[in-house]
């Protein structure tokens, strides 16, 4: 087998997944390794919207048009139309972009844990990992810089949950509408909300969910979980037939820094994911086509990857849930009982103008919020 590579890509996860797809399509000749070390069990549901049909109709579990959104402020309903909200399966995903890669002669999948990138002569690195090692010109990594968890500089808070898939003898769910965010109950002095997605009368994910600053135990997970299925949606009699758990850092932190010539961070590690909401699925779809298109038209690769307007905001929105974490109901009830849903989502996929930015910002009436956006602006 060649070792030698025109792009080497650690991890076949989300990004990994998005840019080599994106790679195969734009560059089908490319010779593109793909190294990465994940237990095929390791499961996650990506949940995102946009307008109408999508690239991934085809992997879709389940789409709604109509969300709904509670707290002690009142229930919102939500309509989308004409953005879906969708769930993808993670492991359908990274199958697909599996299946792609193998179909090109040129490319390689290795299953190995990477231990370290060195620079050799000849503007190549010599990626060592526990299968021997890989050269290539171009290294995009996946893999989380050590330096961020340490860091106490950024604003962080983590985005952590654990969601149980559950089925019920009985219909239980209104299968048309999912629940974004309901605050009815929380943990106190806390951001945190149960989210739910059913996928069915009878089957549904509902995750309990914190945007806080620090982690809590599993058994609290738990407790909450149980808390809201009985008490909440009403039900007594179900089975766990699933369990994801996750913590998706939301963060200040400057995550280029560690680019190196010739080793991109892509993904979580490259900042890819929006620090304001944790989502990252449609985020990393389109920064992967922005890197192929720099990578082939011979930019910098990360000319045009973060516009800075939306890099503000998110800051502020992250500084506010940082210093009145217990607030977080509040803030997010007055923006959603202000704003459409479909003027959110253009404001979180970062297509809006500043002059629609800017009527966000003032159906935003709390002082903090507004106190925060300016001390970020001066
Ligand atoms: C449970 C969960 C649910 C989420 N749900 C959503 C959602 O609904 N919507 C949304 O937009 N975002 C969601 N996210 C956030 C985000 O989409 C994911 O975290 C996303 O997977 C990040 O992509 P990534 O490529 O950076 O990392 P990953 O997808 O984690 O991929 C990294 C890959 O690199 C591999 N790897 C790591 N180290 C090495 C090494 N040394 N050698 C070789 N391989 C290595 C890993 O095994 C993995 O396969 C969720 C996150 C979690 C944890």
């Amino acid at each position: 087998m060649d070792h030698h590579f025109d792009i080497a890509i650690i991890g076949l996860g989300c990004a990994g997944s998005h840019v080599a797809l994106e790679l195969l399509k734009q560059q089908p000749d490319i010779k593109l390794v793909v190294i990465d070390n994940a237990p095929s069990t390791i499961h996650k549901k990506w949940s995102f919207w946009e307008k109408s049909n999508g690239k991934w109709d085809d992997l879709v579990l389940k789409e709604w048009n109509h969300g709904l959104f509670k707290s002690e402020q009142g229930t919102i309903e939500l309509d989308l139309n004409p953005y879906a909200y969708k769930t993808i399966d993670s492991r359908d995903f990274i199958a697909f972009a599996k299946a792609e890669l193998l179909k090109h002669p040129n490319c390689s999948l290795i299953n190995a844990t990477v231990n370290s990138i060195d620079q050799t002569g000849n503007n190549t690195r010599n990626i060592n990992h526990t299968e021997g090692d890989t050269y290539s010109k171009l290294v995009l990594d996946s893999r989380i810089d050590t330096a961020f968890f340490k860091d106490k500089t950024a604003v962080t808070i983590q985005q952590h949950f654990k969601g149980w898939t559950i089925e019920t003898k009985k219909k239980s769910f209104y299968p048309e509408r999912f629940t974004m965010m309901d605050y009815s109950l929380r943990d106190p002095g806390s951001t945190s909300f149960t989210y739910v997605l059913p996928y069915s009368a009878t089957k549904a994910l509902v995750e309990f969910t914190y945007f806080a600053p620090a982690l809590v135990d599993d058994q609290v997970y738990d407790r909450y979980l149980k808390k809201y299925i009985t008490e909440h949606l009403d039900i007594t009699n179900y089975k766990i037939v699933e369990i994801e758990q996750g913590v998706i850092p939301m963060s200040t932190y400057d995550f280029t820094q560690h680019h190196q010539e010739g080793i991109f961070k892509i993904g979580t590690a490259g900042g890819w994911v929006k620090p304001s909401t944790g989502y990252s699925f449609k985020m990393t779809e389109k920064k992967a086509a922005l890197l192929v298109h720099n990578y082939i038209n011979n930019l910098p690769l990360s000319t045009n990857l973060f516009p800075k307007r939306f890099g503000l905001y998110d800051r502020t929105m992250l500084e506010v849930l940082h210093q009145f974490n217990k607030d977080g109901p509040e803030f997010f009830h007055t923006l959603y009982a202000n704003n459409k849903a479909q003027d959110l989502f253009k404001f979180l996929d970062e297509e809006t103008s500043l002059r629609e930015e800017i009527a966000i910002m003032r159906s935003m009436t709390s002082m903090r919020m507004i106190k925060s956006f300016f001390k970020n602006l001066f």
